[in-house]
């Protein structure tokens, strides 16, 4: 089916990419690395998996470039591979980069410790400051790099100032749309050049799979899927098969995500032994007027921080049932993490008080339960803390 057949996000999640190939009503595996020559193509349209165009990974891909609003997409062997082989076919020895200022961790590393060996230079942006940007451009800047929800804190920047900036500076925008997901947001209507996603966690939503995928014009893409080509990025069939089945279930995942993040976090909010909450479908968070013009959805993330000390948050971890500890996000399963323990333990404390990471900030991934049995759930835990 092409994706032009049907818009909305339900029908092309189940549809979209899919050629029903002999039939078969599910996207086969296409375990062949390589594919038997026609005798008339030239070197560039040979199959072969490390250059991600089997028909398994087309598939795939041709599902996530309806769902994102774009001509084509590519996947990646994880989020990290999409980034990173994205940003180094626009950059090179001399040029200049802005990112965000709070970018994912990896990023950020990626950024700060790794480019400066190969001659790339930026400078860290505040995304709500746009004078900021305008001081700190250069005629060697090429790239602006952002993420559509920051992580843990959940800011959201001046994402519309930021795609004209890049068009009056003429700029490469690349955002990291994977905490908005494409049900809630499509950065490239609002005119990113290209995005981003770590499909490991909601495109696939599962958390059985790494994979990444980039999303953009054909133009913009070429050069990156050249690129992969050369450092061996791309995504297993297999991979491909089970991401493209967890997509069909993105926008189920995505919209009971939102409503039951709302509804703990609006728990969260009123609940005496929690101090704050960050959640941008709260009106009480800084940005959620442009949350609420942006967005078709406020995302399945939400923070707190409760009143007691750090040993009270211990406590109320331990006793949670339903949230398991761990370090992703984004699946069908609720997961509660400590950024200041696990993403930033290597941030040093100043830093991570600059970002807005106290010790007792708590990140929880809402999954597809019942919300009912989660607030429960976190109502008997807080009750816990004052002895009730
Ligand atoms: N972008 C964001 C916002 C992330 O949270 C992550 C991982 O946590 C990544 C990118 C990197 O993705 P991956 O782990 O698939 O390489």
């Amino acid at each position: 089916m092409s994706s032009s057949s049907f818009h909305s996000f339900e029908t092309q999640a189940v549809h979209a990419g899919m050629d029903y190939i002999q039939g078969s009503v599910c996207l086969p595996i296409f375990q062949s690395s390589i594919y038997k020559l026609k005798g008339d193509e030239d070197s560039s349209e040979i199959q072969y998996i490390r250059s991600n165009n089997t028909p398994t990974q087309l598939s795939v891909s041709r599902k996530i470039a309806a769902l994102e609003r774009g001509e084509v997409a590519l996947v990646t062997s994880s989020g990290m591979a999409a980034i990173s082989n994205a940003l180094l076919t626009f950059l090179c020895n001399g040029s200049h980069l802005l990112a965000q200022s709070n970018l994912y961790v990896g990023t950020q590393n990626l950024i700060i410790k790794k480019f400066p060996e190969l001659g790339i230079e930026s400078d860290s942006i505040v995304l709500d400051s746009p004078e900021d940007w305008h001081q700190k451009i250069r005629k060697e800047t090429k790239v602006i790099y952002v993420e559509t929800v920051t992580n843990p804190t959940l800011e959201i920047g001046d994402l519309k100032s930021v795609v004209s900036f890049a068009k009056e500076h003429n700029l490469i925008s690349i955002i990291d749309n994977t905490f908005a997901t494409p049900i809630n947001f499509n950065p490239l209507s609002l005119g990113f050049d290209l995005v981003i996603h770590s499909a490991s966690k909601y495109l696939n939503g599962h958390l059985d799979l790494v994979a990444g995928c980039v999303v953009g014009t054909q133009k913009m893409i070429g050069p990156i899927l050249e690129r992969l080509n050369y450092t061996g990025s791309c995504l297993d069939p297999h991979a491909c098969f089970l991401l493209s089945r967890g997509m069909e279930t993105l926008a189920l995942r995505v919209h009971q995500q939102n409503q039951n993040a709302m509804r703990v976090a609006t728990f969260l909010e009123a609940h005496a032994q929690v101090e704050r909450v960050i959640y941008p479908g709260l009106i009480s968070h800084p940005q959620h007027s442009r949350a609420k013009a942006l967005f078709r959805g406020y995302g399945g993330i939400l923070c707190l921080e409760l009143a007691g000390d750090i040993q009270q948050t211990k406590r109320f971890l331990d006793s949670l049932q339903i949230p398991l500890m761990a370090p992703s996000l984004g699946g069908v399963r609720t997961l509660i993490t400590q950024p200041a323990a696990t993403s930033h333990s290597k941030t040093i404390s100043s830093k991570r008080k600059e970002l807005g990471i106290s010790d007792k900030l708590i990140r929880i991934s809402i999954g597809i339960e019942s919300p009912e049995d989660l607030i429960t759930d976190l109502s008997e835990s807080l009750d816990k803390l004052s002895g009730k």
